[in-house]
């Protein structure tokens, strides 16, 4: 049985996605006590997605990616400290840079991560995380003519992309064998090389960078340089959480939760989204997702648990990247598998990319599907992926 627990006022530290989607779960659950929410950015909670899409590409201004603004907050009673960063937690009480504090009866921790910096990375280096660092870009944009991306993962193709549809000449270094392969594996990843090189965009795979020499050139290890006006580092990001030092709470990757999202080693103490690590029985461990869906849906647990309702089985993971053109979904396990096959199209055979699903299999059973621009294929096996459904079915329901 869910303990039941009401608390009479909940802290929530980080306006991003994972803090107002809290928020508005906890009032569509019924929860009239008090909220407030910390954040440190000067912004209204804005939504990330757009930064490397439309705002980058300068199709949207920042107030559409708003998620909230201040009237829609106050429609949802809540107490707003935005400009404010958490610099301790003790128990429940939240403290504030500056001398400040905040206590509550309950915590949410949503302060998500920090985009990692290579080491020796000179100011003057772009990465792309904030709405600040993303109207930088822009800015670079608008009169770059070319720029490098070290990185090849969803936000570097996404750059690399809404660059070259700007007509910057893009160059992308990979040191992985093809890009985004922590997401995709090798097989598909092979896929996304091909979406670089078609829209025009140089890409370097085992590209092992060995220093900068300064903010537009850097040096590889084979001693070669690249140059260009600009370069953006997207290397992936590390949890914001370094606040938390002397909270005792386990901060490895991620703050270390249980399955509902309450923080191990705390009371009354919750985490969601990029900074948190969940518990994930069926690896047998913590897991940390960087996923717009994956907020989401633990914002809408840790709703439900603060308020002392059931909470729901986490579904596989879904992530969206909008990238050369056409969306690329994945479902589930898509970083590893023991066999990679062709669900639908022929990208794997050398055809074209768009069009193509593939399905990962793992002792027999679906364990993840990754789409490259076919969302009405990649729905009906969101379901099965979830099921685990076996090789022969899969197959089947692909008309193999
Ligand atoms: C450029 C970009 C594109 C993306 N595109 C996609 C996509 O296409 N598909 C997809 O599935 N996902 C995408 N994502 C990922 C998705 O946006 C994130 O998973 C989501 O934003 C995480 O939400 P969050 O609330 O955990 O963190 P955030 O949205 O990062 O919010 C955390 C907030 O906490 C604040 N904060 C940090 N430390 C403190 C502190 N000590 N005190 C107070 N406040 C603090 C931060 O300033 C920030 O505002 C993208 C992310 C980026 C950066």
């Amino acid at each position: 049985m869910t303990e039941k627990f009401e608390p009479g006022h909940v802290v929530v530290v980080g306006a991003g996605l994972g803090g107002v989607r809290t928020i508005e779960r906890l009032r569509a659950e019924g929860y009239s006590g008090r909220i407030t929410l910390v954040g440190a950015e000067p912004h209204p909670p804005y939504d990330r997605p757009p930064l490397s899409k439309q705002i980058l590409k300068g199709q949207w201004e920042p107030e559409r990616a708003v998620l909230r603004d201040g009237p829609a907050l106050a429609e949802l009673d809540v107490a707003v400290r935005l400009g404010a960063r958490a610099v301790a937690l003790r128990g429940t009480t939240v403290e504030l840079a500056g001398g400040g504090s905040v206590s509550g009866d309950a915590v949410v921790i949503a302060t998500g991560v920090v985009a990692r910096k290579l080491p020796g990375q000179p100011d003057g280096v772009y990465t792309l995380r904030t709405l600040d660092d993303a109207l930088a870009l822009r800015g670079v944009l608008d009169s770059a003519r070319s720029l490098l991306v070290v990185g090849a993962g969803f936000i570097g193709a996404e750059v690399a992309c809404a660059a070259a549809e700007r007509g910057v000449a893009v160059t992308a270094l990979e040191a992985g064998a093809v890009p985004c392969e922590r997401a995709l594996g090798a097989k598909a990843g092979a896929l996304a090389a091909r979406l670089f090189t078609e829209a025009g965009v140089e890409l370097v795979c085992g590209a092992a960078l060995s220093r900068f020499a300064d903010a537009r050139t850097v040096e590889l290890s084979d001693g070669s340089r690249r140059t260009a006006d600009a370069v953006l580092v997207s290397v992936g990001a590390t949890p914001d959480l370094t606040w938390l030092e002397d909270a005792g709470l386990n901060t490895g990757d991620g703050l270390a939760c249980d399955a509902r999202g309450r923080a191990v080693g705390a009371e009354r103490v919750w985490a969601v989204g990029d900074a948190a690590a969940w518990w994930d029985a069926s690896r047998g461990a913590h897991r940390r997702d960087e996923h717009w869906t994956a907020v989401i849906e633990q914002a809408a647990t840790v709703a439900r648990d603060i308020v002392g309702a059931d909470t729901p089985a986490a579904p596989p993971a879904y992530v969206w990247s909008d990238q050369f053109g056409m969306k690329v979904q994945t479902v589930g396990r898509t970083g590893e598998a023991d066999e990679v096959l062709t669900l639908h199209g022929e990208g794997l055979d050398g055809g074209p990319v768009k069009g193509t699903v593939v399905g990962y299999f793992t002792g027999g059973a679906l364990t993840g599907v990754a789409s490259f621009g076919a969302p009405a294929l990649f729905v009906r096996y969101r379901a099965l992926v979830a099921s685990g459904a076996d090789r022969a079915s899969v197959l089947a329901q692909a008309g193999k």
